[in-house]
């Protein structure tokens, strides 16, 4: 039983309500990565369960664009410095594309999740405060202001400043969230009065005018949407971490109990050169370890990212390396789950496909003609070449970015002199007798090349490294290359004779 139905029948055995609400929620100060994406495969997969399940359930993703900007981050010009502490749907887009910094991150994220077909119901915070949908609990928060105080310390063991609020004015002078002290408050008018660092004294309402401390902010938003099931970080699941405190707050102080949680573990990026040892990070913008998911897309199916999050039950690491590992991942879909791609796409595994790229360097019309050589059926219908040049477009990028060296060639146009002089004299028959396969302007299919490959090393009593070696090395210019019936198999079959032939005669140094 996949892991996700699992948890979805505990959630339906355990809390009785109408209509269940998954929620997500990530804080867009800056790319959002492909170790974020785990919360919203989490929330995805389980809604869908119970979809299955003929639950009623939604799945909602809350953007927290009404988070201050921590600090100016490296990537942030200098001149961010002064909205240090404005909320991120105020601050204007660093890179002058969107309405606001917000949005600049969140934008690509939801287009993103988009590809990945993920339908999810979007809210972002600062909307939710300034409609006003946030004003009971703030006013709630205020008057128990005290309590809330109590459970914080009995939760985390920090004690609150004397003068601490639940309630974050935004100052109207100097744009900070973060800076302002609540004064009094009027409930009739649903507003406080402030006093901020600036200097600046103020009124802020309830409604958009300042945000609740953010342990306080997702107890109430639990109560506001109705969320009764929330995959997090296993950060916040710590005792005396924010789900703890939620937890309290949710039933203390807003009556309201508290979502299923489904608490996950990291996703760590793997990286490793060939010849040396793997590198393990956790995904972070600030070290330089962090895919942005929006980039992973442009390498990775958007069905292949998905199985990779969501093949690993939440309490696992998963331990992410895009480059052969991911390609490993790629053939296994292939093989046990789906195809990927309409029409003739999904018909050329993805391995394939990286030979034929490569060997069409680019160029479309090529590939098309490698592709029908390699014995594709292509209708070619509009749809069809649509979808084989995407796939296309993925092998070209993950082999650009991701692919060790040893699973990339160039094609030589030219026979390369140099280095077949190192060839033996029995790789030469091999090679020879290899010209004669073709010589009627007929290629063999990839696996009468694979057979044909074993049966000419024994006639030409050489072991099959080392035709297997003469060959990458006649048209690869390297000992080693992809499979060789698939190579084979691409190209066209005068080329082959005549380079088989030349490579094979007597060469003259
Ligand atoms: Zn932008
Ligand atoms: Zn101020």
């Amino acid at each position: 039983m996949h892991w996700s139905l699992a948890i979805a029948e505990e959630i339906v055995k355990r809390r009785k309500v109408n209509k269940h609400v998954v929620a997500t929620g990530i804080t867009p100060s800056g790319d959002i990565h492909v170790g974020n994406l785990r919360e919203i495969i989490i929330g995805d997969t389980v809604h869908s369960a119970l979809v299955d399940m003929g639950v009623d359930a939604r799945l909602i993703y809350v953007g927290d664009t009404f988070d201050p900007l921590r600090r100016r981050y490296t990537f942030l010009p200098t001149e961010y410095e002064t909205h240090v502490g404005k909320p991120l749907s105020e601050i204007p887009d660093p890179y002058g594309c969107h309405s606001s910094y917000a949005d600049h991150f969140l934008q690509p994220f939801l287009d993103s999740l988009d590809k990945m077909g993920i339908e999810i119901e979007i809210f972002k915070a600062d909307e939710l405060y300034k409609s006003g949908l946030y004003a009971d609990e703030i006013k709630e928060a205020i008057l128990r202001r005290d309590d809330l105080e109590r459970i914080l310390k009995e939760v985390s063991g920090r004690q609150m400043p004397g003068d601490w609020s639940p309630f974050s004015p935004l100052c109207d002078a100097c744009g900070r969230i973060t800076s302002a002290i609540v004064k009094d408050y009027d409930m009739a008018k649903e507003e406080v009065s402030y006093e901020c660092e600036c200097g600046n004294t103020g009124v802020a309402s309830f409604k958009g005018g300042g945000k609740l401390a953010w342990r306080v902010d997702w107890a109430a938003r639990w109560k506001i949407l109705g969320v009764t099931i929330e995959p997090f970080g296993k950060d916040h699941a710590a005792p005396g971490g924010s789900f703890d405190s939620g937890k309290r707050i949710s039933t203390e102080i807003y009556n309201y109990e508290a979502p299923y949680p489904i608490p996950f573990e990291h996703i760590l990026l793997k990286t490793k050169e060939e010849g040396t040892k793997a590198k393990i990070a956790s995904m972070s913008s600030s070290r330089g370890t962090n895919i942005p998911v929006h980039t992973i897309l442009e390498t990775v199916p958007p069905e292949i990212l998905k199985h990779v999050i969501s093949r690993v039950k939440p309490d696992k690491h998963i331990a992410f390396n895009p480059s052969l590992p991911l390609l490993n991942l790629i053939d296994e879909y292939e093989r046990e789950i789906g195809e990927i791609g309409h029409g003739v796409a999904g018909k050329i595994p993805f391995r394939h496909l990286l030979t034929l790229v490569q060997v069409a360097r680019g160029d479309f019309p090529k590939l098309l003609e490698v592709t029908k050589r390699s014995g594709y059926a292509v209708s070619e219908t509009e749809e069809e070449l649509k979808e084989l040049q995407k796939k296309a477009r993925y092998a070209e990028n993950w082999l650009r970015v991701y692919a060790p060296p040893s699973l990339k060639f160039e094609l030589q146009e030219e026979l390369p002199m140099q280095e077949l002089q190192s060839l033996s004299s029995g790789q030469k028959v091999a090679l020879t007798l290899m010209a004669r396969e073709v010589e009627g302007g007929t290629n063999l299919s990839a696996s009468e090349w694979h057979d044909k490959i074993y049966e000419l090393a024994t006639a030409a009593n050489i072991e099959t490294k080392e035709i297997f070696q003469g060959i990458y090395m006649a048209l690869l210019k390297k000992p080693s290359g992809p499979r060789a019936g698939w190579l084979l198999a691409s190209l066209d079959a005068e080329f082959l004779g005549k380079r088989f032939e030349a490579a094979g005669s007597e060469i003259k140094s």
